[in-house]
């Protein structure tokens, strides 16, 4: 089975750090629309102290979820702390002795992350959270998986499951958390708790493709040597 090195892959979360701290203005001016407009803000900061912590570190993907996760617990406000915060040590915990992630065990991950923020959350599909971008992204995984598509072809169906839930959000209204209090008035802007979901699940599958084309490559000229 294709899988991925777990001591060689914790740069992807460097990347999905910087990819937040990229969309830092954005993020907040998204919620400025239906919320308190700090989404941005306070997700960039959590996420650029931990990577502050891991660089030159190097330590495996579990662990840097795991600090990461740690990370946005303990130093970040706003409702993403504890709910990013749970999400990334429930994803380092499935991953957590795991040698080579194969399609089952990256599954495993995603269904644990999931599982902590609803568990903590108790938001649902149609709440317009974060949640709208994830459950549907998990299933298409699961489902492409399930169908025996290759592990790549799996987590593209993934991105374009946790995009089409996310632009989904503009329809709903908001059941839960701080954009709720608008009721009809959260309709027809964006989630941005599903906008940013939505790139950590972009760069997360977008560093797996990468590292099983590496691994890929690494194996075929050892098996030509
Ligand atoms: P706050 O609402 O405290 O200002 P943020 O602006 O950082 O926090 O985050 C807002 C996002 O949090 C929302 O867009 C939504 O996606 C997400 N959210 C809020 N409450 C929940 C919940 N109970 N479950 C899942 N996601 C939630
Ligand atoms: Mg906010």
């Amino acid at each position: 089975m294709q899988g991925f090195s777990n001591a060689d892959s914790g740069d992807i979360v460097l990347a999905i750090a910087r990819r937040i701290v990229e969309n830092r203005g954005y993020l907040s001016d998204i919620d400025g629309l239906i919320g308190d407009g700090d989404h941005g803000v306070n997700m960039a900061k959590g996420f650029s102290l931990a990577a502050e912590r891991l660089r030159g570190e190097r330590p495996p993907l579990a662990a840097s979820l795991a600090t990461l996760g740690e990370v946005l617990m303990t130093e970040i406000g706003g409702s993403m702390g504890p709910l990013y915060g749970v999400m990334f040590s429930g994803f380092a915990e499935a991953l957590d002795g795991v040698e080579e992630i194969d399609a089952p065990a990256f599954e495993r991950m995603l269904r644990n992350g999931l599982e902590e923020v609803q568990s903590i959350g108790e938001a649902k599909v149609g709440d317009k959270t974060l949640i709208d971008a994830y459950a549907p992204a998990l299933q298409a995984f699961s489902a492409a998986t399930a169908k025996g598509e290759s592990f790549p072809a799996a987590l593209d169906a993934l991105i374009v499951a946790a995009e089409k839930g996310r632009d989904g959000t503009i329809d709903l209204v908001a059941k839960i958390g701080r954009a709720s209090r608008l009721g009809e008035r959260s309709r027809g802007v964006l989630d941005p708790g599903a906008v940013s979901c939505t790139i950590i699940l972009r760069t997360l599958a977008e560093g797996a493709k990468a590292k099983l084309g590496t691994s890929a490559s690494r194996r075929l000229s050892e098996a030509q040597r």
